[in-house]
């Protein structure tokens, strides 16, 4: 593929090496190709089937059977792994490091990975966690695309006191891709996806888990009219088992506060519904609303009526934030 040039102000990463190659590493790799954005992109992935095909669609330019090869001489090291898997990657790349390289990773939670990563990160190499808030319910080394990030947050939660400049750097590299950057605590973080990701997962998990239990709605009539909102629940419950086993693992308290918050409106609503109340639902309903269209004026969604889900650019699925 020829690269287009990198905006004026970007100089290239000489080698990034991406650990974990699914579709957030793979959208990276076909973002910084299309960009420009690295000399050389070096992968690694746990399993001889996932390098074998990175291999074989040329997701980058070199693939490792280890991850300690993938990062010697890498001036950035991303972790895109699940995010129960960044303290033993962590651990074993940490001896291979190099001096002033910046270490990032893409997990959705952020205070539980630096917990995990932070002690194993050697002196000398910058650790800048991350997270962008973009995702489709594909996972595997052909699910990336180049536009996955484009126009989307992308959060990064630099421990206090560290390096200014790999934050920058790093920073360059995601607007770059196209994303927006804005710096969080990691704690806010995870309240903040809590309630814009991790909760929503969990209830949408659970409305086809009902539907599949609710033996009085045959299976095929959930299926053809699953026009009427199921159809959201069901691609996000589609979404990879192994990353949101994690993010719910990783990300307890947060996300059982909001579920707890959950809960006791759901119950209000359900009140309201029992006792006749109808003017309680629609000033609820109205409020909500609200929250809809501040969404589609931020530019984070379209005002069409498929509600966003078909892709700016072609892609297996479309684009959420994660
Ligand atoms: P993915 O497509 O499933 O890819 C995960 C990669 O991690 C694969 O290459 C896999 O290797 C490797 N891996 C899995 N378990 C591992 C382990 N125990 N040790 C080492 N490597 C392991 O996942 P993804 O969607 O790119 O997600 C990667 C990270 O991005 C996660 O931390 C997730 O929370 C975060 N994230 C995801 C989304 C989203 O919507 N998908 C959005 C934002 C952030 P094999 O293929 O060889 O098993």
């Amino acid at each position: 593929m020829t690269a287009a040039p990198a905006p004026a102000a970007f100089v290239p990463f000489r080698r990034v090496a991406l650990i974990g190659l699914g579709l957030i590493a793979g959208s990276m790799a076909h973002a910084m190709r299309q960009g420009g954005l690295a000399h050389h992109i070096a992968g690694h992935a746990r399993s001889a089937e996932t390098r074998a095909v990175a291999a074989e669609i040329g997701l980058v330019d070199s693939v490792h059977d280890s991850a300690a090869e993938a990062v010697a001489g890498a001036d950035l090291v991303v972790l895109a792994v699940p995010v129960g898997a960044m303290g033993a990657v962590a651990a074993e790349i940490a001896p291979y490091l190099e001096p002033g390289a910046i270490l990032t990773d893409v997990g959705s939670v952020k205070q539980a990975v630096i917990d995990a990563v932070a002690p194993h990160v050697p002196a000398g190499v910058h650790f800048v966690p991350g997270h962008p808030l973009a995702g489709t319910e594909h996972s595997g080394p052909r699910s990336g695309f180049a536009g996955l990030f484009r126009n989307r947050w992308w959060l990064l939660t630099p421990p206090p006191g560290g390096d200014a400049a790999a934050v920058e750097r790093l920073s360059g590299l995601v607007r770059a891709m196209g994303a927006n950057v804005d710096l969080m605590e990691p704690a806010h973080h995870d309240l903040v996806l809590a309630v814009t990701s991790h909760a929503p997962h969990l209830i949408a998990y659970t409305m086809v888990g009902v539907a599949d239990h609710l033996r009085r709605v045959t299976e095929s009539e959930v299926i053809r009219y699953s026009a009427a909102g199921f159809r959201d629940f069901t691609r996000i419950a589609a979404s990879d088992p192994t990353m949101w086993r994690d993010v719910f693992l990783h990300n307890k308290d947060a996300t059982l506060d909001i579920l707890g918050r959950f809960a006791e409106e759901l119950f209000v609503l359900q009140r309201a519904i029992r006792m006749g109340d109808g003017q309680q639902l629609h000033d609820y309903f109205t409020r909500t609303r609200a929250i809809r269209r501040g969404i589609i004026e931020a530019g984070q969604d379209t005002a069409q009526p498929d509600f966003g889900r078909t892709p700016a650019v072609p892609v297996p699925g479309a684009a959420s934030a994660d």
